[in-house]
């Protein structure tokens, strides 16, 4: 059996990526019921691999949303009705978790950078100085615009505030660069399946520490769906409060499997040999990087459109070859192009996608 239904697009966009054939397979097993004996030990096998790869001892919560979801868990638990909340924003993705809180009736506070930019640690620092917070929100790695922050230094900062929660959004980051979630002190460790992970969409996973439960005991509207202290009831039990997506809980145990085989150290070092990769194409072909310098994701680069080419023309042409890349983010349609390299993708992949991206240019460039 094989994915043979539609045509096979190679997706160099942050998300979905491309899922390898094995792993859409892993999928198509018969079902088990969630509280079978057979469902629990899917669950346990799952958590030791998750821990390892967030480097956490915390318990890592499966949930059965996208990312997202886990944003509103975080924000919604991690605050108490009479605090505040900090959001570290650079990006349209970060931009958007400030807003999940508000939505979520929290008092936000927000520390904006123009786009480009990573946060500084200089001004998480003074806004640390002036106000107490229950939590500080930042995203690893900002995918509108193609910035890794420097979550260590914030990690640092934040050293000095043991009653302030850290809060990180490792979506499209995690199993592409490393996230050492102890080491850095993250209390929600945060992300979703179909980024650098290379799975199906519908999954997210979050590295919970124990003083978040603590704090979520304080909190008097936690919702039901997201509720960490439901969720982690359940956990202790290998379980989920409500039906999980067991076919992708199978893919995960695969992927987990293939992943932790090809060691973690040589994923992330194949993720900075296709960001070399990614960024000496961006000079041959004449562009630039819209990130600032230093701050590269190393799972999608942003790409500056200084030769003003014509974005949904190059890829209707790579269309024809299979591929597709993606267009500027919200405001940077056209003004920039975005090029994931993130997950199962290959260099030689890339070898072929940028050879596709030369003959367009020289076509029609
Ligand atoms: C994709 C993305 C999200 C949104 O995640 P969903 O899984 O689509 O809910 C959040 N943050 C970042 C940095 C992302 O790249």
């Amino acid at each position: 059996m094989s994915p043979k239904h539609s045509e096979h697009i190679r997706l160099f966009i942050p998300g979905p990526v491309e899922v390898r054939a094995e792993i859409l397979e892993a999928q198509a097993e018969w079902m088990i019921g969630h509280r079978s004996s057979a469902f629990a030990e899917l669950y346990a096998r799952l958590q030791p691999k998750l821990q390892q790869s967030f480097f956490t001892r915390n318990p890592v919560y499966v949930y059965t949303s996208s990312g997202t979801g886990i944003w509103e868990s975080a924000s919604r638990c991690a605050v108490r009705d009479n605090r505040k909340i900090l959001h570290l924003t650079c990006g349209a993705f970060s931009e958007r978790w400030a807003e999940v809180s508000e939505w979520n009736g929290k008092q936000v506070d927000v520390l904006a950078v123009e786009w480009g930019q990573p946060n500084s640690p200089e001004q998480l620092a003074e806004a640390l100085r002036r106000t107490e917070y229950d939590a500080v929100a930042a995203v690893m790695n900002e995918t509108s615009t193609g910035v890794r922050n420097p979550i260590e230094a914030y990690a640092e900062v934040l050293a000095d505030y043991p009653d302030t929660l850290f809060l990180v959004d490792v979506v499209s980051a995690y199993m592409g660069d490393k996230v050492p979630t102890d080491e850095w002190g993250i209390d929600v460790c945060l992300t979703s399946t179909q980024k650098a992970f290379a799975l199906p969409p519908g999954m997210a996973f979050g590295a919970v520490s124990s003083a978040v439960l603590e704090r979520a005991k304080q909190v008097k509207n936690r919702g039901y769906y997201f509720d960490v202290l439901e969720i982690d009831r359940h956990h202790q039990k290998n379980n989920t409060p409500a039906t999980p997506p067991i076919a992708l809980m199978y893919a995960a145990d695969r992927q987990l499997d293939d992943i932790l085989d090809e060691g973690l150290d040589n994923r992330f070092a194949r993720h900075q040999r296709m960001q070399q990769m990614a960024h000496e194409w961006v000079e041959r072909a004449g562009f630039e990087l819209y990130s600032a310098p230093g701050y590269h994701s190393v799972t999608v680069s942003n790409v500056r459109n200084t030769r003003g080419i014509d974005v949904g023309a190059l890829n209707s042409f790579l269309k024809k070859r299979s591929m597709m890349i993606s267009n500027g983010y919200g405001k940077l349609k056209d003004k920039a192009f975005r090029i994931a390299h993130m997950g199962d993708t290959q260099p030689e992949d890339l070898e072929v996608l940028f050879a596709a991206m030369d003959d367009y240019l020289a076509q029609e460039g």
